[in-house]
């Protein structure tokens, strides 16, 4: 995914990084759990996150759906 993101909502800054985490997700409608990447894109300036989006959110699809 590319950095789309052009402005700072919060303070204007035009600064921004990439970070991740890893995360477990948890199905609130089913019982099971996932790992996944989270990634996030943070203002340099301000600390605000801009977006928060994971890697490949199909692989939290389960069941008939
Ligand atoms: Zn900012």
């Amino acid at each position: 995914m590319n950095l789309t993101i052009k402005k700072c909502l919060e303070c204007g800054g035009t600064s921004f990084t990439q970070a991740s985490d890893h995360k477990c997700f948890r199905s609130i409608e089913k019982s099971f759990t996932k790992g996944t990447v989270e990634n996030y894109i943070v203002c340099l300036t301000c600390g605000e996150i801009l977006s928060i989006y994971i890697l490949h959110p199909g692989k939290l699809k389960y069941g008939n759906h």
